[in-house]
Formats: structure tokens, C-alpha cells, sequence
């Protein structure tokens, strides 16, 4: 491998409202015959919804509707890939997820296992995933993630919580439709359009910041101010809040997240806590590492009348808060992107611990 990281990004991308009405013939040519069908994993909230009158389903394909109450797991994964190879004469002609970054990780994960041995876990990691996968499609329902760009696939495992990172994790193609994010609720929307929004303050706030990054990012951030700070919540906002995931997830691409990120993780590790409003309940305590962007957090909250809970790890025992700091303490590019390469000189684990009694 050379000094440069070389990365896939998505080959195709169709954006526009009202553009999941060309899925037909987007699929069309990717069918390899009758028998072999395309999968759907829906988020189970679509269920009875006119949404799905829209999903072009013929001969063998199939609709699985996930429930997104907890986040991805890699048995889950392993599961599903057993469903489908059993209940299919055919491989699948490939892999579709219908809703927020949950689904969208689920089928990527779905699409790499149907094609290498084994189990989900034994490729959580870094280039583990040696096969591409099947055809997989990503149609985004709510903005924010950027799971729709990533080269990583988050699941929730039995040692730990860590992404498919892989060339092969990418989909091969995504629906940008701004007019499917319509109906999500409104803390929903909050919490996860801010994890686009902290994205961008901890990748532009980054010492491994660069232009790459910097111009995705910068433009990430100007669309979240616009939608969070100014704007209601219209067609144009919603297009805004999806582009501004997109560019999100491409900054970090070439960077890193930060502390807010840490934290999250080993909140949801052993609480379950999920990453959108994990990530608010530990962002709004980290103005010692992000001044500007937790004010501005502030701020944001106010307009939008969010109101987070408290007293999150006031149950935690002593175990259980060791736990979730080696988590936060495990995840070293994200420490050293925020602090640079003496991080270990800056944070210690009484930090961290007194920032999760604050939580
Ligand atoms: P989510 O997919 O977990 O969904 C959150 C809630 O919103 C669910 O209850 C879902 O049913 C509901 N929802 C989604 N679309 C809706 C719609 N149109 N109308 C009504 N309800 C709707 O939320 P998320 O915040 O998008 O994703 C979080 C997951 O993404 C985590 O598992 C996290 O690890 C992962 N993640 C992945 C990446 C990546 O690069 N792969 C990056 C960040 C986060
Ligand atoms: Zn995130």
C-alpha cells in the first residue's frame, strides 16, 4: 500500500425528488434471470406504507422488514445470509436497503456475507472482506449517517461494536430521493441530522484535516447551519439535510471523527444507547475540545426544542463505567485526529469517566 490511501467511492448515484420511481429500470439490467432475485430489508416503519407501492417487485423478489429498535448485529447479519440461502434456488441478483443508516449498514453487511465464508464478525475490522459482495443498493429515508458514502458497514458484534471497513463495503449504487425523509419524526430528525453536523466539527476540527476533507466538510457544515439554524422543515430542507449527509460522510472519508465519536461508542456498547442521540447526549459536554461547535449545538437545540435526557449513567457501576471507557480509550485514530499524536498526554481515563458521570 502506498502513503495515499486509494478509495472507492459510489459508482452511480440518482438524486431528485421523487427519483425512486426509476428503480425499475435501474434494477432491470442488474437482474441476472427470473429466479434470481432482488432483497429488500425495509425498516419495519414502512410497513403498510404507501412508500412501499413504489418498491418494483417482480418474480422471486422479496420484502424482509427489519425492526431498527436496536441497531445492526452481526448475528443478525449471519441470520439473514442463512435465510436467503436457504429459501432460494438462485444467489439473489442482489441487495437493497430501504431506510436510515441501521438498514443501510444491514445491507451492505447482508450483500459482503452472501459472498465470503463465515460469519459477519470475523470482518469487522480493517480490509478483512476479500470478495466483492452482491449488487447492493442504498435508498436513504433519513438523513444524516452518511452510510450512503461510507466504506464501512457499523455493526454491533460479540467482542465489539466496529464497522466492515473494506474497498468492497461501498454500494454499488444509491437512491438520493428527498421526498422519502418526509415522515420521520421530528427528535429523529434532530438526532440524526446531527450526526452529520458533529461529523463536521470533529472531521474540520481535526488535526488530520486536509483539503479533501476540508472542502466536503466545509460545505457539510454551511448546509447545517442553513437547515438547523434557519430553515423549516420543507422539500428544500430536507434536500439540504441529505446532501449535506452525503458531503458529511465523504469528510470523513479522508479524516476522522473525534471524541463526540469515542464516547458514543462506549455508550452504546454497554447501554445500547444509539449513535444519533448518543452522540448529542456526549457532544453537549465537550466544549473543553469543540468550543464553537458545541455552542452552536446549543443553539440548535433551542430552536428545535430538544430537550435530552439525563442522568444517562447514573446506574453505571464500576465495571461497567471501565468498560466504557476502554471502549472510548480503544478507538485511538479518532483521539489522535482530535488531539494529535501526544493525545495519550492529554486524556486519561478520569477524564473520560468524569465526562460520562456528566452524561
Ligand atoms: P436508524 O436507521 O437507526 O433509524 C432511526 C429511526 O428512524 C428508526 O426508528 C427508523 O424506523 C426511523 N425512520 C427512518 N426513516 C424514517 C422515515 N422516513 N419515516 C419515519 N421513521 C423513519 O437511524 P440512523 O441515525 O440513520 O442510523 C444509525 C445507525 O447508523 C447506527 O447503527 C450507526 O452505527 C450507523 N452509522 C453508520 C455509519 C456508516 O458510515 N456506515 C455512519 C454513522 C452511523
Ligand atoms: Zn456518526
Amino acid at each position: 500500500m502506498g502513503q495515499f490511501r486509494n478509495f472507492p467511492m459510489v459508482p452511480r448515484v440518482v438524486y431528485g425528488p421523487g427519483c425512486i420511481d426509476q428503480l425499475d429500470s435501474i434494477l432491470m439490467p442488474k437482474r441476472r434471470n427470473t429466479e434470481a432475485p432482488f432483497i429488500y430489508l425495509v425498516d419495519a416503519v414502512f410497513e403498510d406504507k404507501p412508500l412501499l407501492g413504489k418498491l418494483p417487485l417482480r418474480f422471486e423478489d422479496r420484502l424482509i422488514f427489519i425492526d431498527t429498535t436496536e441497531e445492526p448485529k452481526t448475528e443478525q447479519v449471519d441470520r439473514l445470509v442463512a435465510l436467503l440461502q436457504d429459501n432460494f434456488e438462485e444467489i439473489p441478483s442482489g441487495i437493497i436497503g430501504l431506510g436510515g443508516g441501521s438498514i443501510l449498514d444491514l445491507a451492505k453487511a447482508v450483500a459482503l456475507l452472501m459472498t465470503n465464508p463465515g460469519s459477519a464478525a470475523d470482518y469487522q475490522g480493517w480490509d478483512l472482506v476479500k470478495r466483492p459482495g452482491l449488487y447492493h443498493v442504498g435508498i436513504p429515508t433519513i438523513s444524516g449517517t452518511g452510510a450512503e458514502v461510507s466504506r464501512t458497514a457499523v455493526l454491533m458484534g460479540p467482542e465489539k461494536k466496529l464497522g466492515l471497513n473494506s474497498d468492497h463495503t461501498p454500494f454499488d449504487q444509491v437512491v438520493l430521493d428527498p421526498e422519502l425523509t418526509e415522515g420521520v419524526p421530528n427528535h429523529q430528525w434532530f438526532y440524526t441530522g446531527m450526526d452529520c453536523y458533529i461529523h463536521c466539527v470533529e472531521s474540520l476540527n481535526g488535526t488530520y484535516l486536509n483539503a479533501f476533507s476540508q472542502s466536503y466538510g466545509e460545505k457539510a457544515m454551511e448546509l447545517c447551519k442553513e437547515v438547523f439554524l434557519n430553515g423549516e422543515r420543507d422539500l428544500a430542507s430536507r434536500e439540504k439535510l441529505m446532501m449535506a449527509s452525503w458531503h458529511g460522510g465523504m469528510s470523513i472519508a479522508y479524516s476522522q471523527v473525534g471524541v463526540a465519536h469515542a464516547l458514543s461508542y462506549g455508550l452504546s456498547f454497554l447501554l445500547g444507547v444509539r449513535h444519533g442521540i448518543g452522540n448529542c447526549l456526549v457532544f453537549r459536554h465537550l466544549s473543553d475540545f469543540y468550543p464553537e461547535g458545541v455552542a452552536l449545538f446549543h443553539e440548535m437545540c433551542e430552536k428545535h426544542k430538544i430537550v435530552l435526557p439525563k442522568d444517562i449513567c447514573s446506574q453505571v457501576d464500576d465495571a461497567g463505567m471501565q468498560t466504557m471507557v476502554k471502549v472510548a480509550l480503544s478507538l485511538e485514530p479518532l483521539w489522535e485526529n482530535a488531539l494529535g499524536a501526544d493525545w495519550k498526554k492529554q486524556v486519561s481515563p478520569e477524564l473520560i469517566e468524569g465526562l460520562y458521570r456528566k452524561i
